[in-house]
């Protein structure tokens, strides 16, 4: 394959030299690239900026924000062919057997899970139309919603800070920190990561983590790998730690275990602690019915009609409460 110049027409038979020879006519290599292919928002029409050849040829749009408003409101054909055109690139360049989970479409370029439902009817639809099926794509069983908080949980002796469960015991557990024995084993763990353990394990501690997971893989073991903080907090919290993590390459690193591990594991971000609590004794008890379930994606939607019950009991407080001039200037009186 062979680059032209822009500026003079000289041709490389690689991206280097003709990366290399820009600079000779005085310009940044992004200055260029902008310059001669001027690639635009499929929204707003601004520029796309440029950070990496790849990057630049592959981006739509300036943020995901801007990909979401247009999904929705552009003529439906046009998106249509746009998103199976990005899903059919990612997964051939990612060998992939099946569409991902909701939580690997949320941290990379492609629409969110919602986006597709929207556009096709359904992720299944989506994922059949370039050939395959969800790799989660079973529905949630509705016992998922009963109460299991009376079950049996069994806590692997090494875990740090246990989770407080009405009924537990501890023991050495094969895989994972949490489990449970007699009649309710079912192949299923749960693998509890706070933040950081999270954000280490898939980077610095990736491929010791892979090969637990290849163990796990290897005895017909399922792993759930439970993050006890919300998705959306992962930034705030990356703020407030003492380590700072490059987020950007903590979710592409478990976008890579997601694309390789997803039939014996996922992950759930969970909300908090408390939130674990009540999460895992549902996973550990329906075990195999969940393997092939999104959990994430149900589980956001609790923890959005969770938040919407608090939300609004405290609204009704506030609206009784006496508005100072002080706290209207803090916002805390601003409608959400
Ligand atoms: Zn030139």
């Amino acid at each position: 394959m062979s680059y032209s110049c822009k500026e003079c027409d000289e041709s490389f038979d690689s991206l280097r030299s003709l990366h290399a020879h820009i600079k000779k006519h005085g310009k940044y290599v992004g200055d260029y690239y902008v310059e001669h292919y001027k690639r635009k928002d499929k929204l707003t029409g601004d520029l796309i900026p440029f950070k990496k050849y790849d990057q630049y040829f592959a981006t739509d749009f300036i943020n995901k924000r801007n990909m979401k408003k247009w999904c929705v409101t552009a003529p439906r054909q046009e998106v249509k062919e746009f998103i199976i055109k990005k899903f059919k690139e990612k997964i051939q360049a990612k060998g992939m057997s099946g569409g991902p989970p909701s939580l690997y479409l949320q941290t990379s370029k492609l629409p969110d899970l919602d986006i597709y439902k929207e556009v096709f009817g359904s992720y299944r639809e989506a994922c059949t139309q370039v050939g395959m099926l969800p790799m989660l794509g079973k529905q949630l069983p509705s016992n998922f919603y009963d109460d299991y908080s009376q079950t049996p949980i069994l806590i692997d002796t090494r875990e740090q800070k246990p989770l407080h469960f009405d009924n537990s015991e501890l023991l050495k557990l094969d895989v994972g920190d949490y489990g449970v024995g007699g009649n309710l084993y079912d192949y299923t763990f749960v693998d509890r990561k706070s933040y950081q353990d999270f954000c280490a394990t898939v980077t610095n501690g990736y491929n010791r983590f892979v090969k637990e997971l290849d163990r796990c893989r290897s005895i017909g073991c399922y792993l759930f790998i439970v993050v006890e903080t919300a998705f959306d907090d992962m930034w705030g919290e990356n703020q407030r730690g003492y380590k700072k993590f490059n987020l950007e390459y903590v979710f592409h690193r478990m976008r890579e275990i997601q694309a390789e591990y997803t039939d014996c594991s996922q992950i759930v971000f969970s909300g908090s602690r408390q939130k674990s609590e009540e999460l895992i004794p549902k996973i550990l008890v329906l075990g195999k019915d969940l393997w092939e379930v999104d959990v994430q994606y149900f589980w956001n939607q609790q923890l959005k009609k969770d938040g919407l019950a608090r939300r609004q009991t405290k609204t009704k407080q506030r609206v009784q409460g006496y508005k100072s001039a002080n706290s209207r200037k803090r916002g805390i009186f601003r409608r959400y």
